[in-house]
């Protein structure tokens, strides 16, 4: 898409440092560095957000997710966080879907922690809305 940040990267029109990339895929260092080596995985085809994904797409994005988690447990992190933000309303501010592949050392002071609610949910009502029946 024209205007989208991530694509312009995919074509090469804004520069980026390249952690990986196969066919599909491609896999760089997110310029707000939340942790050191924080990474995106981006299908290098324009798809708005996970929603609009298709399920082969997805576990291509994926896939490469969990090989870069480990390789990079392999050089030395303590733990990974895979996140990704789906809709501006979760905090997505690039329309172009990606996910968050985040290295972690055991005391980086890095947080991606939601706080808990401070009233008591009801988990029977809220289970017997949202769930899923195949
Ligand atoms: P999200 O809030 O999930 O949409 O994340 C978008 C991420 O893209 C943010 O963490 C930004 O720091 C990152 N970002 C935006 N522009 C660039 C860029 N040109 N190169 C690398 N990362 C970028």
């Amino acid at each position: 898409m024209e205007d989208c940040i991530f694509c312009k990267i995919v074509k090469g029109e804004i520069g980026c440092y390249k952690i990986y990339e196969n066919k599909t895929v491609l896999a760089f260092l997110d310029i707000a560095n939340k942790a050191p080596g924080h990474t995106l995985v981006i299908p290098k085809k324009h798809v708005k957000d996970l929603d609009e994904c298709d399920e082969k797409l997805f576990q291509e994005v994926m896939s490469v997710a969990k090989k870069l988690s480990s390789h990079y447990l392999q050089k030395g992190f303590d733990g990974v966080n895979i996140v990704s933000n789906c809709k501006p309303a979760s905090g997505q501010e690039v329309l172009h879907f990606h996910v968050h592949v985040i290295p972690r050392k055991q005391d980086d002071g890095a947080s991606l922690i939601l706080t808990p609610a401070t009233q008591k949910a009801n988990l029977e009502e809220i289970a017997k809305k949202l769930r899923l029946e195949d």
